[in-house]
């Protein structure tokens, strides 16, 4: 006897969903945007999300030496300091110009923070600025500190790029790569973490590294206390900390985020002055990416760095 058509249309769709989800993983443009179901959580495609969480407990296999510890160190200010300046400073908010091929070099690095596209990344922002904590915010803590963490980007509503925020970034098609396939930089790094991490087991013992080794600290370690640092801007510095400026929202200034963030953490400040390359607007409010940029600056590297206005350091 022949089955209804609901049932076999059911037994149809869970392979197809998986097969969805998998391509997915791989071409982030497998997607339209699903605003039918925008607050849900898509366990599916999140898997590789949760699963680089998992995998910082094969510490307990692979030990630890100075070697991993550096390398983890490095990868995490290295990587930081690309989304700061790069994903943030410069996509999202235009505060500074570079050449085409130092734009190409830290949409590279900032990739492999496996934060997603940089296209993504700056449309979200530049969409936060606009609505901060207001209806529309996609990651305001008025709904949640969890949401505001990371509940927002796991739903299947937030996964594709909000092309209409980023006409400017588009133009480029080696960003647009990036975008699409961003699971193929953080890959590349990983493998060649592992890769890395035999060679220095062969070739100088002494420094006890291993492959597994440096696949867990430099990459799942690194990469999961660099997701959780920058997640706190969304969440944490809309809550905790003081406020300078009678901004639209709820923005705070905290010196222990901007440490951990190289600067990201004077979060009124930035609210305040968006298109300001320098967040850490007091001499001894600590801003290490506004630093970096003024030597980039001085080397010729970026140039039309935007100070904060003088109003900025006149205001209390
Ligand atoms: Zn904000
Ligand atoms: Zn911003």
């Amino acid at each position: 006897m022949a089955l209804p058509p609901a049932d076999l249309s059911a037994e149809r769709a869970a392979p197809s969903r998986l097969r969805a989800t998998f391509h997915r993983w791989v071409d982030s443009q497998a997607v339209a945007r699903d605003e039918s179901d925008n607050e849900r959580v898509d366990w599916l495609r999140v898997i590789p999300f949760v699963c680089m969480h998992v995998a910082c407990i094969g510490v307990v296999w692979v030990g630890w030496s100075a070697t991993a510890l550096v390398v983890a160190a490095a990868l995490y200010a290295v990587r930081m300091f690309a989304i700061t300046a790069f994903y943030h400073r410069c996509f999202s908010h235009r505060a500074f110009r570079t050449s085409r091929a130092v734009q190409f070099v830290f949409a590279l690095v900032g990739a492999a923070a496996a934060q997603r596209g940089p296209l993504w990344w700056a449309a979200h922002h530049r969409h936060h600025h606009a609505h901060a904590d207001g209806e529309s915010d996609v990651h305001s803590p008025r709904r949640g500190f969890w949401w505001s963490h990371l509940g927002w980007f796991l739903t299947s509503g937030n996964f594709a790029t909000r092309r209409e925020r980023i006409p400017d970034l588009a133009r480029f098609p080696e960003l647009r790569f990036l975008d699409r396939y961003d699971a193929l930089v953080p890959v590349v790094l990983a493998a060649g973490l592992y890769g890395l991490g035999e060679l220095l087991e062969r070739t100088a013992p002494e420094l006890n590294a291993t492959g597994p080794q440096l696949l867990v600290w430099g990459f799942f370690i690194s990469t999961v206390v660099l997701y959780h640092m920058t997640f706190t801007v969304n969440s944490l510095a809309h809550r905790f900390g003081t406020r300078r400026f009678a901004t639209n929202d709820d923005s705070r200034n905290n010196w222990v985020i901007a440490i951990a963030t190289l600067g990201e953490g004077w979060h009124n400040n930035h609210h305040a002055f968006p298109g300001s390359a320098r967040q850490g607007l007091r001499w001894w409010e600590i801003d290490v990416t506004w630093y970096v940029l003024r030597l980039f600056a001085a080397l010729g590297i970026v140039w039309g760095v935007r100070p904060a206005p003088a109003r900025a350091h006149r205001s209390e």
